[in-house]
């Protein structure tokens, strides 16, 4: 008899959406007069910019039209869009060939595939809190898991130590759900580690356009030494907006090998089985994302969310309550006031002011005692729910900056 794979029996329930799904379906159906804002979700609210819009637009007439129809893309990517993303990366001084840039449908996809080129038996370390989809995709491969906690002492940014037993080093930066952002000082330990260790980090770049600090690394590649230990997952959803149109891209040096084994060759093997590429007209949307119009026209969307960070940062800074993110990242992660747990005030929110953010426990246990906001929503719902937190919150005593 054919027999599943039992470690899908392994996997711990996704309660965290599943439960705050339940939670404000109930208040609502209590309350229909009271609309919620919705400070919680990691999906972005603007829609795709016009150059992006205009090249879609032109993609579908190629495909209507003789002569400019595509049939199945390349597996790996269109090479013009592999060579645009490799010269994007050049104008911030680091140097790819076209062939170490793999378009793929998005990050998710990617954390999850990328998996098939390690041996089951190595180890992934997780810092947490983290995004949920790196623990679950190793517990479905059986892999084992080490768990590195982070906290306000190292400000949600642990460095390696020796004792560390694992070979995928997964690295969010900038992080969900903390905001946290890696030094160049920081991250270079880590690849030094990974270096003398044989590991490899997953670097998960996902929202590095929303850095604006100009001392922090966009791409693990800026610093030396991770040609030989990093394989880098980054995507146009926050980016660009593409959270529904899906696209993203994965670097993978040329010389990163294990055991005579070039991960580079092997992904070019995966994909040319595994896939039949990304869709042509989604791939000529995104190559217009690389353009200067296009550059421009994501950055005036992403100035949008970052004033929503200005918002709830204010707001925070004058209530005197500890966070970390929202200047480099699109979420703030507060520390709950008055000692409270993460889902007392999930709660309270909810009930008192409408306002719905993610209890910081959801993202492992370190993140009890935190609360993270996104910075998604309308600049409408920002304002009012900083307004009615700031009123709440001044009424309750809450936590000093610490
Ligand atoms: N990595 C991180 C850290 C994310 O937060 C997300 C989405 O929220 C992803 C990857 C997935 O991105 P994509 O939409 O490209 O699958």
């Amino acid at each position: 008899m054919l027999k599943p794979n039992a470690h899908y029996a392994d996997l711990k329930d996704s309660y965290l959406f599943y439960n705050i799904a339940q939670k404000t379906k109930a208040f609502t159906a209590e309350n229909p007069d009271k609309p919620l804002l919705r400070m919680g979700i990691g999906d972005v609210s603007r829609p795709l910019c016009d150059a992006v819009i205009s090249a879609l637009h032109e993609a579908v007439e190629d495909q209507a039209t003789p002569g400019r129809f595509h049939g199945y893309m390349p597996e790996c990517g269109a090479p013009v869009l592999r060579q645009t993303i490799a010269a994007h990366y050049a104008r911030r001084g680091v140097t790819l060939s076209p062939e170490e840039v793999f378009v793929s449908s998005g990050a998710s996809d990617e954390l999850g595939d990328i998996l098939d080129l390690f041996d089951r038996d190595s180890a992934a370390l997780v810092i947490e809190p983290a995004y949920p989809a790196y623990v679950d995709a190793n517990v479905m491969a059986g892999r084992r898991i080490v768990h590195l906690s982070s906290g306000i002492e190292n400000g949600f940014l642990p460095a390696p130590n020796e004792d560390i037993d694992a070979d995928i080093l997964y690295i969010c930066s900038p992080n969900n759900p903390t905001g946290a952002v890696f030094s160049r000082e920081q991250l270079q330990a880590w690849i030094d580690f990974a270096n003398r260790r044989g590991a490899v980090i997953l670097f998960d770049a996902a929202y590095e356009a929303f850095i604006e600090d100009d001392a922090l690394p966009h791409s693990i590649f800026e610093l030396p030494g991770s040609r030989n230990c990093a394989i880098e997952i980054c995507s146009l959803s926050k980016t660009a907006g593409f959270t529904g149109t899906r696209l993203g891209y994965t670097v993978i040096p040329l010389e990163l090998e294990r055991q005579g084994m070039r991960f580079n060759a092997m992904w070019v093997r995966n994909r040319t089985t595994k896939t039949n590429g990304v869709s042509y007209i989604i791939q000529k949307g995104a190559s217009a994302v690389f353009t200067e119009e296009g550059q421009r026209q994501i950055h005036e969307n992403i100035r949008i969310y970052k004033e929503n960070a200005r918002v709830l940062m204010d707001a925070l800074d004058a209530l005197g309550i500890w966070y970390c993110g929202g200047r480099n990242a699109p979420y703030i992660w507060m520390k709950c006031p008055d000692g409270m747990d993460s889902w007392t005030f999930f709660d309270k929110l909810l009930r008192e002011i409408q306002v719905v953010g993610t209890p910081g426990e959801g993202f492992g246990a370190c993140g009890e005692g935190y609360f993270r906001f996104s910075t998604f929503a309308s600049p409408e719902d920002t304002r009012e729910a900083a307004k009615r937190l700031t009123t709440l919150l001044s009424r309750s005593e809450n936590g000093s900056r610490d």
